[in-house]
């Protein structure tokens, strides 16, 4: 049923998610209400990126509201065995296309920190990577950032559910060991935003420059961390590596 809502744009290895474009409901009970802006936003930014580089996974609100449906849950708020409509999606699509960086869009309100824009990297980041990976992986991400505004800022808390049994799209994704963050947004800088074409070019930008850069350090073996040796991908790279050192 909640397929039927879902709206779903281009092909390529960098997966934009915005699950709050439209009112949805937690927990069966709790009302979550819309982020403004974020829909305009992220639609536009796909047509900056193009089909090529860009998904877009997103409610269709147009006919969400043509329906009035008012019953759809917040995809960003279930359980972790719980059927999810939009994950379901992400899988099937990962396995045909393979996506290399997840960026799911949200509004805050002004006033939940001093910075206009928040970035998530969930709290498993530090056990995933090691130190040296980190900081090249939070400088590379600040640094894009700070391009569209300069009061950006990194957290590694789990926020937005409040509770370790609900699961974040993101959450989500990093199982599928795809670097994924969210990116939180004041409501006045996603207004300026939305309504700049400068703006929107700007984003696209930073995102492409994220995506190949991130990618670069995600495969630099130099400061790879340990990974399980029965696992296919340890496997792949010490064979490369031997390959490279003989
Ligand atoms: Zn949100």
């Amino acid at each position: 049923m909640e397929n039927e809502y879902i709206l779903i744009k281009g092909r390529g290895p960098i997966l934009i998610t915005a699950p709050h474009v439209i009112t949805t409901i937690r927990n069966g009970k709790n009302i979550h209400v819309m982020e403004r802006y974020i829909l305009p936003i992220v639609l536009k930014l796909y047509n900056e990126l193009g089909e090529d580089n860009c998904t877009l996974i997103t409610w269709n609100r147009k006919k969400v509201r043509k329906y009035n449906k008012k019953d759809l849950s917040d995809p960003n708020f279930e359980k972790e065995n719980d059927e999810s409509a939009w994950f379901a999606k992400i899988k099937s699509l990962h396995k045909k296309r393979k996506f290399t960086l997840h960026l799911d869009f949200h509004g805050m309100d002004d006033e939940t920190t001093s910075n206009n824009l928040d970035i998530g990297l969930g709290y498993k980041f530090s056990k995933k990577y090691n130190k040296k990976k980190r900081k090249k992986l939070r400088q590379v991400i600040l640094n894009e950032f700070q391009k569209i505004d300069e009061k950006t800022g990194i957290s590694q808390m789990f926020r937005g559910g409040g509770c370790f049994l609900y699961k974040t799209l993101t959450n989500r994704t990093r199982k599928l060991n795809i670097f994924s963050f969210q990116l939180e947004m004041a409501l006045w800088l996603r207004k300026k935003i939305a309504k700049s074409h400068k703006k929107i070019y700007l984003l696209s930008q930073i995102i492409l420059n994220i995506h190949k850069k991130i990618n670069h350090i995600l495969k630099n073996k130099s400061n790879k961390t340990k990974k399980n040796p029965k696992s296919k991908k340890y496997k792949k790279s010490s064979q490369t590596m031997k390959k490279h050192n003989y």
